[in-house]
């Protein structure tokens, strides 16, 4: 069957000017006192739990939950626009970030009504968080060579040992939903399993990781004989597999994979000469395709459908996007010229740019699903 490509958008009318200009009044307000621009330049990576608190008390987190969850029963549509207005003003959203953009969606789909009616709430209300359990060590891209383990105890309930790896902000989650081997199966993709599993429970360790800068967001998790019970299975045993994909298709495909260097982007525009106008406009070009192709993914999660394809596609060319800002930056700005506002939006985003190419599935490992997806290979 040939793969449909079409990126156009057809979804209900919404006055998203509306919405936009109450998030960005919203904004005006809520941001922490004295947001620098090195703050802002940590785009979706900086943690602010009371800031979190204010968008869930505004309705900005769980927008699209129904409200019998404490969500907000709008569309898909309408949270991009509201993501995207607070990638543009570089909120710091990282506390909320993970479980609302995929962990309530996982258990809205897949968990019991008693998980959807514990956690959800907490989650519309910026007040419970969550990290992603899928990398280990030695099993990054090749996801399903993972080795951590949960045993099924014979009185009952499940014992996980394992560890994961570059968990971002384990430390300062409630919730891990965390990918294991469950069954004896001999198929690779057979077996397994996703838990939901309580930060707090005795038997797991987080040890921080330190990035190239110097900087702890990421963690190793270590699971030594920690005893869930059953209710803390997600979805189906040993559909494990089908989930994690699905779940990377909502961490893929948000406007965050292509403006998290748009603080320098604005930058680099405020500083230009006007020799400089060609590659900022070039920039600008590709920013606007690129958002898009991105609304375009929402779009078509809001009809239901599952745009893995469109989704690792927007996620290729925003990292690309993504780590050119830095070069071109370099290129234009006169250092004569440069002031400490830039420049530490120049420095930040210089460290943080390689690693845009690696989370959330490196450049190969997503031209390989294109090219799957497409009959190529
Ligand atoms: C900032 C950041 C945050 C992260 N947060 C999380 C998190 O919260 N939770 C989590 O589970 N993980 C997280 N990760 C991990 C991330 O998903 C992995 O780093 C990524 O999947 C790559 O795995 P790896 O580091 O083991 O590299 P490897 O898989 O060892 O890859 C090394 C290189 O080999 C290439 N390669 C591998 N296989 C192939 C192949 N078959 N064909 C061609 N080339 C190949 C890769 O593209 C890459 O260039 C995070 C990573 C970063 C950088």
């Amino acid at each position: 069957m040939t793969p449909n490509l079409d990126f156009s958008i057809s979804s209900p009318k919404v006055d998203h000017c509306a919405l936009r200009a109450e998030v960005r009044a919203f904004l005006a307000q809520a941001l922490p006192r004295g947001w620098s621009a090195g703050e802002r330049a940590r785009s979706w990576s900086g943690f602010d739990a009371d800031f979190s608190r204010a968008l869930g008390r505004a309705g900005y987190i769980g927008m699209t939950l129904p409200t019998e969850y404490g969500g907000h029963g709008r569309g898909a549509m309408e949270r991009h626009v509201v993501v995207e207005e607070l990638l543009a003003a570089g909120a710091p959203v990282a506390a909320h970030w993970i479980a609302d953009r995929q962990s309530a969606q996982m258990i809205l789909h897949n968990g019991t009504e008693e998980q959807r009616r514990t956690i959800l709430p907490g989650i519309a209300a910026g007040e419970v968080y969550f990290c992603i359990g899928m990398s280990e060590p030695d099993s990054g891209s090749d996801l399903a060579s993972i080795r951590m383990r949960a045993e099924r105890l014979p009185s009952g309930g499940w014992r996980l040992n394992g560890t994961k790896l570059w968990t971002t902000y384990a430390h300062a989650s409630h919730y891990m939903i965390c990918l294991c081997r469950t069954g004896l199966s001999d198929e690779r993709h057979g077996g397994m399993s996703q838990f939901l599993i309580d930060l707090a429970l005795p038997g797991i360790e987080i040890r921080p990781v330190l990035d190239i800068a110097g900087e702890h967001h990421f963690n190793e998790v270590h699971f030594d004989g920690v005893d869930l019970p059953d209710s803390a299975v997600l979805g189906q045993e040993g559909d494990g597999w089908a989930q994690v994909l699905s779940e990377l298709a909502f961490e893929r495909s948000g406007p965050e994979r292509f403006l998290s260097s748009f603080a320098l982007f604005e930058e680099m525009a405020r500083l230009a000469p006007p020799t400089g106008d060609a590659a900022i406009g070039r920039l600008a070009a590709h920013v606007m395709v690129l958002r898009h192709m991105s609304q375009s993914v929402a779009g078509r999660l809001e009809q239901g459908e599952k745009p893995d394809l469109h989704a690792a596609i927007v996620k290729d060319l925003g990292a690309i996007l993504e780590q050119e800002i830095p070069e071109r930056s370099r290129e234009v700005v006169d250092p004569a010229l440069a002031d400490a506002a830039y420049t530490a939006t120049y420095a930040r985003l210089r460290q943080a740019a390689p690693s845009f190419s690696l989370r959330g599935g490196t450049r190969e490992v997503l031209r390989s699903i294109i090219s799957r997806s497409l009959g190529l290979r």
